[in-house]
């Protein structure tokens, strides 16, 4: 017999689950995702099924459109007259069969430790974070703060890096996100890959410690803990990918999460929200479901307050999969006032990566309003942030690519998120470098130098170019080079000044390091070759300049002897009475300086 002690309790447990009912619930029920292959039709049905939030991932071999979808999707479709067949009755399970084996071969993988195919738990994000504040000798890394709670309270944590010890208040802020759909999980990764590579490099390479002493970074892992939480549950509990896109609103209010529920919060901000129905549904089953009402969901709350808050020069949005960077405007085909700002700047963000860039309508296809790039740009209750939507890898790497391949889809955005925080404020570029000779001493050459502002801000404090570390055989007479304010814009305005050196008679060309400060912040170092004036050419093949074919003409003497009848002493560039290695050398060198002088 139950005991009253025992009913007493039960009847606690009954209140406290009422009250707590936006807790996380304690089942998740088993939701399948189906491929479904739908015939190839007009190009009409095509666009219904991109606007409708239909994740379409392939073709089939006839033309026919692969599709993902619940069966209240299938329904859905079913209810529209468009033809569909069942070609992977579960994808969630196809793909961890798949990814089994190359799961086995990233066990080397120092970076995709993850249980869930390589894949961090939501535990183990909070661990890896928490191993990076631990390990960080220098202090660059925050301790994780929350900014809300999700549906199911679970906490919307961040952490802040930034090496600025001198509380200065306008440095420049920008803001990285993943996970605001949570089955775009290599967002995650590569943000979590890019603060592990800040965190371990810092102090150590120049260029990390100048950039993250000179900006504040913050970093948002996981924007959707509960739809994270879902698929984490459908792993643990089924050992197959869970494919939930959106939050854990109970959209029918029955109390369990099923396929009727959750919002896109993708969808959510309350820029041009409910514009039309295009990528943006009114309908609960739909994945780009846009909630009853702009900011109807706790995490987009959260993140508009935090966003407000602060004064973000830049933002990234990271989604999978594209390979594309999309820029506003998102919820119509428009491009905004800063257009050629964008172009450039997409550029320059993929010069490494080689992804596309525009904006929805011109690479994906469709437009989609209630976007949370389209709020950060747009919205006027805050400052104008430049922001993007990065979509990682491509058709074939999908939602949940292989183990083996999450650091390589890292690494190739590493760039990417390096380049946005160095634009994000006054981003100084040393665009030439030119040696002049002084006609009264042969030893002593002015250095022209020009430079522009490729970021977003001008300098806020007088800048200087400094020569701060020389080979032996230069002596500067000149150190500090002063430039004006240099104001980002397009085309670069350039500004000009100049350094004096004096080589040592014996040296040879020797490299230098400049550094720019603004302040006394240092923001960049820049390498260049120096060259002795009045050092020779090396015109081996006599054709009048120095190129490649010389060093072909060397490698030649140099494997079997000078030609019959020539003096072999041309070849002795260094002048130490035989042609060999050194000589080589000598050559490379000035085959690696010239080449540095056309770039
Ligand atoms: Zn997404």
């Amino acid at each position: 017999m139950r005991s009253f002690k025992g009913l007493l309790a039960a009847l606690f447990f009954f209140v406290a689950a009422c009250l707590l009912n936006a807790a996380v619930p304690e089942q998740i029920p088993q939701i399948v995702w189906h491929v479904l292959k739908i015939e190839p039709g007009d190009s009409q049905t095509r666009a219904l099924l991109a606007g409708s939030g239909f994740e379409i991932i392939g073709t089939t071999p006839d033309g026919g459109l692969k599709v993902l979808a619940t069966s209240d999707q299938r329904q859905w479709l079913d209810s529209l007259g468009v033809k569909t067949a069942v070609l992977i009755y579960d994808y969630g399970r196809f793909l961890a069969e798949k990814n089994a084996e190359s799961a086995f071969l990233a066990a080397a993988d120092e970076f995709a430790t993850g249980s869930m195919g390589g894949f961090f738990s939501p535990e183990e994000v909070l661990a890896f974070v928490d191993s990076l504040i631990a390990s960080d000798s220098y202090g660059i890394i925050s301790d994780t703060f929350h900014i809300g709670l999700s549906t199911w309270e679970n906490p919307i944590w961040m952490v802040r890096v930034s090496g600025n010890s001198d509380g200065d208040e306008n440095i420049p802020q920008v803001f990285y996100n993943s996970l605001i759909h949570s089955r775009e999980a290599i967002s995650m990764m590569t943000l979590l890959y890019f603060l592990g590579f800040i965190v371990q490099n810092y102090g150590v390479a120049d260029s990390v410690t100048d950039l993250v002493d000179s900006r504040e970074l913050y970093f948002l892992p996981v924007f959707n803990p509960d739809g994270y939480e879902i698929n984490w549950r459908t792993y643990r509990d089924e050992n197959k990918f869970g494919l939930w896109r959106k939050n854990a609103r109970d959209n029918d209010e029955n109390g369990i999460l099923d396929n009727l529920d959750g919002v896109d919060l993708n969808r959510n901000f309350d820029f041009m929200w409910g514009y039309n129905l295009w990528g943006s549904s009114n309908d609960k089953r739909m994945d780009n479901y846009r909630g009853p009402n702009s900011f109807s969901e706790p995490e987009a709350v959260a993140v508009r307050d935090f966003i407000r808050s602060h004064a973000f020069v830049t933002a990234l949005n990271i989604h999978s999969y594209g390979p594309y960077l999309l820029n506003p405007f998102s919820y119509a085909n428009l491009h905004t006032p800063d257009s050629l700002t964008y172009n450039r700047l997409g550029a320059v963000l993929t010069a490494e990566n080689g992804y596309r860039y525009g904006n929805a309508t011109e690479i994906l296809g469709y437009p989609a309003n209630g976007e949370l790039t389209d709020w950060e740009y747009a919205d006027t209750t805050k400052n104008e942030i430049i922001a993007w939507a990065l979509e990682i890898g491509t058709k074939e790497d999908g939602f949940w690519p292989p183990a083996n391949q999450i650091t390589r889809l890292a690494r190739e955005n590493l760039p990417l998120l390096f380049t946005q925080a160095r634009i994000s404020g006054f981003w100084p570029q040393l665009d030439s470098l030119e040696q002049v000779a002084d006609s009264s001493n042969s030893t002593r050459v002015t250095l022209h130098l020009r430079f522009s502002n490729t970021g977003l801000l001008p300098n806020r404090e007088p800048v200087t170019l400094r020569l701060v570390e020389h080979g032996k055989g230069i002596n500067p007479i000149d150190s500090v080079a002063s430039v004006q304010i240099l104001e980002a814009a397009f085309p670069p305005v350039f500004s000009r000044d100049s350094l004096k050196v004096v080589f040592e008679q014996w040296a040879f060309s020797s490299s230098v390091k400049l550094a720019f400060f603004e302040g006394a912040q240092r923001i960049r170092i820049i390498t260049a070759e120096l060259r002795r004036p009045g050092e020779p050419d090396y015109d081996l093949d006599g054709d009048g300049r120095t190129s490649i074919f010389d060093l072909l003409a060397l490698l030649k003497v140099l494997s079997s002897g000078a030609p019959a009848g020539e003096d072999a002493s041309k070849y002795d560039l260094t002048g130490d009475g035989k042609v060999d290695i050194f000589d080589l050398l000598t050559l490379l060198k000035e085959l690696s300086y010239l080449q540095r002088l056309k770039q």
